[in-house]
């Protein structure tokens, strides 16, 4: 779905990510991991273009199903590629209102069609039956791992293909984090999920490849179990082994 042609990264003059190569698999969830500073947050934010409004500049080439991600509009890439951030960021609004939002902006005037989306994301997310009784209540309300599930739950209803996270479990407890795992596990035969995450037994348990990043570079990017019983370079496996 996404593949990453000789692509670099900068910030004003100063390069964060360097010549990198690497072809995103479809319904799979990949994730990115290396010590920070590395540029993964950078590299995410690429995907969806969203770096050139962070300050940032790239170079080389993305392509989004074999097109170049700048030759589409960038409001076609934000619907079909969309980002989760570390820290849940629910509109100061209904939960009703959070999931309808970017649907009415795309277009979607139906009240029915909009209640489907509603009930069908929020039972996507596992957060239904939790709150079906205050749809029409402040998002704002929900401890954070909800508020984390409303904001993936949201990023779905514009039905991406692809879903981007960064560190999305990093500010929520364990429970809550398998929660989300369990939610990312089961919405992977429908999305290319690809996940930053500084929590080595996280990429293990969920994802299917992992990419290992170094000072702005892939060092490593393979099958997960490969990544973490058989590493073939040396930095990936002091980096697993907890030396960074
Ligand atoms: P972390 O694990 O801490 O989130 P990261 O791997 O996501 O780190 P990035 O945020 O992508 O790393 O940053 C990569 C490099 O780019 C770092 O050296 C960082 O200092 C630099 N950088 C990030 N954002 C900016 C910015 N807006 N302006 C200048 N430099 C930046
Ligand atoms: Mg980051």
């Amino acid at each position: 779905v996404l593949e990453l042609k000789d692509f670099r990264a900068y910030y004003g003059s100063k390069r964060v990510i360097n010549n990198l190569n690497m072809a995103i698999k479809k319904n799979k969830i990949t994730a990115i991991i290396g010590p920070s500073g590395c540029g993964k947050s950078t590299l995410l934010m690429s995907l969806n273009t969203m770096l050139e409004e962070a300050e940032g500049r790239t170079e080389g080439q993305i392509l989004f199903n074999g097109k170049d991600v700048h030759s589409i509009s960038k409001e076609e890439v934000r619907r079909r590629i969309g980002i989760v951030f570390q820290k849940p960021t629910p509109f100061p609004f209904s939960i009703y209102k959070n999931l309808t939002y970017a649907p009415i902006y795309y277009g979607v005037k139906d009240k029915k069609r909009l209640d489907g989306i509603v009930v069908e994301k929020l039972k996507i997310s596992g957060l239904y039956e939790e709150v079906k009784d205050e749809i029409h209540g402040s998002a704002l309300k929900l401890s954070g791992g909800q508020q984390q599930r409303l904001c993936i739950a949201r990023a779905l209803t514009v039905e991406p293909d692809v879903l981007l996270l960064d560190e999305p479990c990093s500010a929520l407890d364990v429970k809550n984090t398998a929660n989300i795992e369990k939610m990312l596990m089961n919405l992977v035969q429908d999305y290319t999920i690809v996940i930053v995450t500084h929590n080595l037994s996280q990429a293990k348990r969920i994802s299917d490849y992992t990419a290992f990043m170094l000072d702005g570079e892939l060092i490593e990017y393979d099958e997960t179990h490969r990544i973490f019983t058989s590493p073939q370079d040396n930095r990936t496996k002091e980096y697993i082994e907890g030396i960074y």
